[in-house]
């Protein structure tokens, strides 16, 4: 299963972030020491999301997997941001390897990633695509579990909902239509990141004046948390909050 990770904090350049830290996400793609439920390594692409400094988004992605990407390593070096979403992507069996395919999502402010797999896609979420319109569902990126809910929580975001509501409500629905699926999702609007633990591995850190949230611990050693199953992280960057999925869901 892909691994993800959300940073808020001062600014770093990507490389610093991604590339260099001991177990970093670039050794995640390779040698990941904790994937669940089938997937050895994330070699299906990777995705990096990161903020200017007006707020805007940028984004750079490929099928290939990350450590064979000169072109990335040659910019991750030049490029700073205080607010970054990346993954490595090991795809779902029958899902396609394309870029688009892989997180981070986005829409505006937005970015999305989902580390897991929706069980009985697309079928047993069908009545849920279902809400979709038709426009919605062309601007999905990708034929794939987690394209498609990027598409239902974006709906309720638009609609004005509040994050960490909004993806308690999805992974519970989603969790009802599809038992047994993963559903670590984690988002980002520049000062927030806001993540969900549904059978799978997540951890928090917190540095001075820096948050990090991320499937594996990375860089230094100290100061990590485990995030338990079942829970909604809401972390700014001096402040983090953990409670039951349940909790937020039941709103
Ligand atoms: N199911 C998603 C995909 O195929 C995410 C995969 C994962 O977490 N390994 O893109």
């Amino acid at each position: 299963m892909c691994r993800h990770v959300g940073y808020l904090g001062s600014a770093v350049a990507l490389s610093d972030l991604l590339l260099e830290p001991e177990h970093s996400l670039l050794e995640q793609a390779f040698a990941p020491a904790d994937m669940r439920g089938g997937g050895t390594i994330n070699a299906d692409g990777f995705g990096v999301g990161w903020y200017r400094e007006d707020g805007s988004t940028a984004r750079y992605r490929s099928a290939a997997p990350m450590w064979t990407d000169q072109s990335f390593r040659d910019i991750a070096g030049e490029v700073r941001s205080g607010a970054v979403v990346a993954a490595v992507r090991s795809a779902t069996v029958g899902m396609p390897v394309v870029p688009d395919a892989c997180a981070p999502f986005t829409d505006g402010r937005w970015l999305f990633s989902h580390n897991g797999r929706v069980t009985g896609w697309p079928d047993s979420v069908a009545k849920l695509a279902a809400r979709l319109d038709v426009v919605d569902l062309l601007k999905m990126e990708a034929a794939t579990d987690s394209a498609l809910l990027w598409a239902l929580l974006r709906q309720r975001l638009l609609d004005g909902a509040e994050p960490a509501v909004a993806m308690s409500e999805l992974v519970g629905e989603v969790a009802a239509a599809a038992p047994d699926s993963r559903l670590n999702l984690l988002l980002s609007d520049g000062s927030r990141v806001v993540a969900t633990t549904w059978t799978h591995s997540l951890w928090v850190r917190r540095g001075s004046a820096a948050v990090t949230v991320a499937s594996e611990p990375f860089g230094a050693r100290d100061g990590w948390c485990e995030v338990p199953d079942r829970s909604v992280v809401v972390a700014e960057a001096d402040d983090v909050q953990v409670r039951p999925l349940a909790e937020m869901g039941e709103r």
